[in-house]
């Protein structure tokens, strides 16, 4: 049967006026004026004064043992802020092949509603590993950290070199967790900082410095010409690291850029606010900082915004223990209202086709998913309605996460999830999940 959403405008052209959009099964099978063609026994849903937009991709989230969100929780919740594809992060056990951990993780993550794809995490140990499973079981990425406080997580640049070389000729991304691990671990080891209880929100300023962070940049790009590969640079935080990438780009290397909603909403000024609950890293920066990312989205040189969604829970986050506090904030289910707000709010920063360019379309081509991430016929029915009129008030109490607090408690944002499709199923109505059954997301 043909299902006809009616009356909505696209989100980054509503000029054009109100659309119907025709829905036969998962996909999408025309879009024409409001009412230009009626189809015999169609469904038609209106949707008149809303907002279609393609149905968000939140490439980069994290899935963790209970109490944090675990991968169903975050396909519960991501639907809930619009979105219907999630780049989940499995973490392989050690041992465990890279098809077994995708396995393991896809067994839990169809409970969620969004559908889903898989970066896989690096260890420095296993980047000689073949690589070539990852083709099979359709890995959309994997990721290294050239810093990490766990033992054998951290790369060092001949790991990076040996993996990014071998996704070269996957054709897939290498996500680089991109702060020079060997400065922070020295800076540790000689007392420069110290991690105890004296530890403030300078010191870790200080130890993942701006300067830290853009020269692991520079390296990257060095492995990047080296190896031909596609260097994803996830998480760039400041200006320094985004004139590094934008550099290296001009040069000719490969470098993507991904940056986060608290990257472009928030300061150190709100770190020192939300205390162990802010620990975040790279750590938030400098208003310059912000205003230089919101700059670089506005004139197309960001591939991707995500998330990077942490959804720890008060086991592993304290507000008043800066270090005892786990890395990481969560904002899965508001990265989408943030970045609508952006667009459409009084102090709006952002161009909806800038919206609809990070949150779809960029992601779906710099990860190869095959009928994601754009309105159009062919691709999935994926389709978030937004009511424009309507307002979000950011809370931790209505937001789906073992997170205890949230990062923009209380900020109002202009415009509401209304509806959300995730391959012609309704999966969100009226602001309440109606499904699970999210699919793996093979690269195309
Ligand atoms: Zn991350």
């Amino acid at each position: 049967m043909t299902v006809i959403i009616r009356g909505a405008r696209l989100f980054d052209h509503a000029a054009a006026g109100p659309v119907d959009l025709m829905i036969q099964g998962e996909i999408i099978v025309g879009i024409t004026s409001a009412g230009a063609v009626e189809v015999p026994g169609a469904e038609v849903r209106d949707a008149t004064g809303l907002l279609a937009l393609p149905g968000l991709i939140d490439i980069h989230t994290h899935i963790h043992p209970a109490p944090s969100d675990t991968a169903d929780q975050v396909g519960q919740m991501a639907p809930l802020g619009g979105v219907t594809t999630s780049g989940l992060m499995i973490y392989p056990d050690p041992g465990e092949s890279f098809g077994d951990a995708v396995r393991r993780v896809e067994a839990l993550a169809v409970k969620g509603a969004s559908d889903f794809c898989a970066h896989l995490r690096i260890e420095a140990d296993r980047a000689t590993e073949d690589f070539t499973p990852l083709a099979e079981i359709g890995a959309t990425a994997v990721k290294l950290f050239m810093a990490h406080g766990a033992p054998g997580i951290q790369s060092g640049l001949k790991e990076l070199t040996v993996a990014a070389a071998r996704c070269a000729t996957l054709d897939i991304p290498v996500l680089v967790h991109a702060e020079l691990g060997d400065v922070v671990d020295g800076m540790l080891q000689e007392g420069i900082v110290s991690m105890d209880e004296n530890l403030t929100w300078d010191d870790i300023s200080f130890l993942r410095s701006p300067e830290v962070e853009a020269a692991a940049i520079d390296a990257v790009a060095a492995v990047g010409r080296a190896t031909g590969a596609r260097m994803y640079i996830v998480h760039v935080s400041c200006e320094a690291a985004l004139e590094a990438a934008l550099r290296a780009r001009r040069s000719g290397t490969q470098i993507l850029i991904e940056t986060c909603p608290h990257y472009l909403t928030l300061t150190d000024e709100d770190a020192r606010r939300l205390g162990g609950y802010g620990r975040v890293l790279p750590p938030l920066r400098q208003p310059r900082d912000v205003q230089a990312l919101r700059a670089a989205v506005q004139q197309g040189l960001v591939d991707t915004v995500a998330s990077d969604h942490c959804g720890h829970s008060d086991q592993a986050k304290h507000v008043d223990d800066l270090v005892g506090s786990a890395a990481g904030l969560p904002g899965g289910q508001d990265l989408g209202p943030l970045m609508i707000d952006a667009a459409l709010g009084e102090d709006s920063w952002l161009k909806p086709q800038d919206v609809t360019k990070v949150l779809a379309s960029g992601p779906a081509e710099v990860f190869q998913l095959p009928g994601k991430g754009r309105l159009l016929p062919g691709y999935d029915a994926d389709v978030t309605l937004i009511d424009p009129a309507a307002t979000t008030t950011v809370s931790a109490a209505t937001t789906h996460t073992a997170s205890p607090y949230n990062p923009w408690e209380g900020w109002q944002l202009r415009g509401a999830v209304h509806q959300v499709l995730r391959r012609g199923e309704l999966i969100v109505d009226s602001g309440r999940l109606q499904a699970a059954g999210g699919q793996l997301i093979r690269k195309a």
